[in-house]
């Protein structure tokens, strides 16, 4: 049984007091350390319990620039459970352990500099694999934690034909020569997120992850993971939103009161009101079936419903609070870097592509 939310929400609580919550470096450590990251996984398993997440989430999005709570996601939704499972013995489990106890950063590099996002099978990135050594050449773009890793986990074409079996996962050390790393830029303050390159990479065989030729399925099983994590983080920041907008509107003085008193305003919020409702009861339903992933389709689902809820009451707490939306770390500037929904794991094209390849089966029996 997992242990109730209160001792995880109290575990948490000690964990984030007095951590410097804008660096994800020492924000992950003090989640290792205090437990939370061993704990977010019940009964010795890979994956987090989807009550422990979303607590885990809300927290962070109440404290941290949503470029750290990035750093944090990545790793707990997808880079730890995709470990854990291929943990034996060597350098993956030596990772993993790292890892839980937060002395170890490890990003995803799946994305590729050869090939869209969004169109994994053209990947250029490739591993040699040898008996007694690996080579990978490539590169890999917008990968969060690659300022900050110690390691990266890099999915590579180790087969040429356009199959998903052509691919294996390598835990590359960042500090391995031919290994360089360059920085994106400002936006996402917190996320380490930038570009890497690989010139030669000279790795041992102990650096492979789980078998050859798995890779990718094990991914697009796992991303669902992530998709549930960003449906419910993306719930978080509305509610941190409609609150906060609440308030301003409830202050704010209009000729006759305030502008909670106008009816024109008070739609436009319950309008939002009604939109993360409905991302609610979407997530409700999960947040009490076991962990891992979901479904391909409801992780289609979820990921396109927490874009469009948060661009939807992102959009409407910038106008309703007018110029004051712009102040520093206003909804204006949460609304640029929240559109990363729409695009980080799955843009919303893409999910919609693939939602209308199911259309049948989800006018059959829903996600
Ligand atoms: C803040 C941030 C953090 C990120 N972190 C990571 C990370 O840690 N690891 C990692 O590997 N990647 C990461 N990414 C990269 C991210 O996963 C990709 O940006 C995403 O997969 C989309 O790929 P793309 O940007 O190449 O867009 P493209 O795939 O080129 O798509 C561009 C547009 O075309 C549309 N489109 C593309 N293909 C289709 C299709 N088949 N059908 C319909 N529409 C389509 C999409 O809707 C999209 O809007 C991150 C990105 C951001 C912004």
């Amino acid at each position: 049984m997992p242990e109730p939310t209160a001792d995880f929400t109290a575990a948490l609580g000690t964990a984030l007091a007095g951590v410097d919550t804008a660096d994800a470096r020492a924000l992950w450590r003090a989640l290792g350390v205090g437990g939370v990251v061993a704990a977010l996984c019940p009964d010795g398993g890979n994956q987090p319990d989807p009550r422990r997440l979303a607590t885990l989430l809300t927290e962070l999005d109440a404290r941290c620039p949503l470029g750290v709570t990035l750093s944090v996601c990545v790793q707990v939704a997808t880079v730890l459970p995709l470990l854990s499972e291929a943990a034996t013995a060597g350098p993956v489990a030596e990772t993993v352990a790292g890892m839980v106890r937060g002395e170890t950063v490890v990003a995803l590099a799946v994305t590729d500099a050869g090939a869209s996002g969004s169109d994994l099978l053209d990947a250029t990135t490739r591993a040699k694999l040898g008996d007694d050594a690996v080579t990978l050449d490539g590169g890999k773009e917008w990968i969060t934690n690659a300022t900050t890793c110690h390691a990266a986990l890099v999915l590579a074409r180790h087969r040429e034909p356009r199959h998903f079996t052509s691919f294996c996962w390598l835990l590359v050390p960042i500090s391995t020569p031919g290994v360089t790393v360059e920085p994106t830029g400002r936006a996402f303050a917190g996320s380490g997120v930038g570009h890497l390159r690989f010139d030669g990479v000279a790795l041992e065989p102990n650096a492979l992850v789980g078998r050859p030729g798995r890779a990718l399925a094990g991914f697009a099983r796992q991303v669902g993971v992530e998709r549930l994590a960003s449906a419910l983080w993306s719930r978080a920041i509305c509610r941190r939103l409609l609150t906060g907008l609440g308030e301003w509107l409830r202050a704010r003085p209009a000729a006759d009161g305030t502008l909670w008193d106008h009816p024109a305003v008070r739609e436009q919020y319950a309008r939002c009101l009604v939109a993360l409702c409905q991302l609610d009861a979407l997530c409700a339903p999960l947040l009490d079936g076991p962990p891992g992933p979901p479904s391909t389709v409801t992780g289609m689902v979820l990921k396109v419903a927490a874009a469009e809820t948060v661009e939807t009451i992102a959009a409407e707490a910038v106008h309703l609070r007018g110029a004051d939306a712009f102040r520093d770390g206003g909804e204006a500037a949460l609304r640029t870097e929240a559109a990363m929904f729409g695009i980080a794991g799955g843009a919303t094209g893409t999910m919609l592509a693939g939602l209308a390849d199911h259309a049948d089966d989800l006018l059959r029996s829903g996600p």
